[in-house]
């Protein structure tokens, strides 16, 4: 397991998104030690690139082959975490999607997080969320399968659906831990 240094590809205009990744890093640092981001300075200028060859005709851009083409390039190379940070519509499986992760029983432990449509605290769950997905936070016996992916049974938990609910809405408001307690130790197990 390489060390949970998260490297960001800030594609964003939304000057508090970063802000917002900033804390949710900092929330999945209580339970995978050492993690923290590192802005990548060529981001904006290498979503750029990504972008012009994943535009798709209803104005999303294509999330998987946005991830197939950044693993093509020398800069996104598999040593660290990734994040793109993007503005815009992203689809997956022609689906529009908040947010696209490869877990961590994959080669690839990058994330796709857009800000499209999203007010800060839906954001900051979204986060939450699809870096559960990077560091594995479903990959125990707490599992079921929602739109072909991992996630928790816990309807509270911030790995149910990306996003919150009426429920992981309120354990926001009240600080409480947005990870259900299996999903802690599927991060703590790294
Ligand atoms: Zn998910
Ligand atoms: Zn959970």
């Amino acid at each position: 397991m390489t060390a949970p240094k998260i490297e960001i590809f800030n594609g964003s205009a939304n000057l508090k998104a970063i802000d917002i990744l900033g804390r949710a890093i900092n929330e999945i640092g209580k339970y995978v030690p050492g993690a923290r981001g590192r802005l990548n300075p060529m981001g904006a200028d290498f979503i750029n690139v990504l972008k012009q060859r994943t535009g798709l005709d209803n104005g999303m851009y294509d999330a998987e082959r946005m991830m197939d083409l950044a693993f093509t390039r020398e800069v996104f190379s598999p040593k660290t975490q990734k994040i793109i940070l993007l503005d815009n519509l992203i689809s997956q499986q022609g689906r529009n999607v908040k947010g696209m992760a490869g877990g961590r029983d994959d080669e690839r432990q990058a994330a796709i997080i857009s800000t499209d449509n999203l007010g800060p605290s839906q954001f900051y769950a979204v986060c939450l969320h699809e870096m559960g997905h990077m560091y594995g936070a479903t990959a125990r016996d707490n599992q079921i399968t929602i739109n072909n992916g991992r996630h928790c049974v816990d309807e509270e938990c911030v790995m149910h659906v990306p996003g919150f609910n009426q429920r992981t809405k309120y354990k926001m408001e009240n600080n409480s831990d947005m990870y259900c307690r299996p999903c802690q130790d599927g991060l703590r197990s790294l």
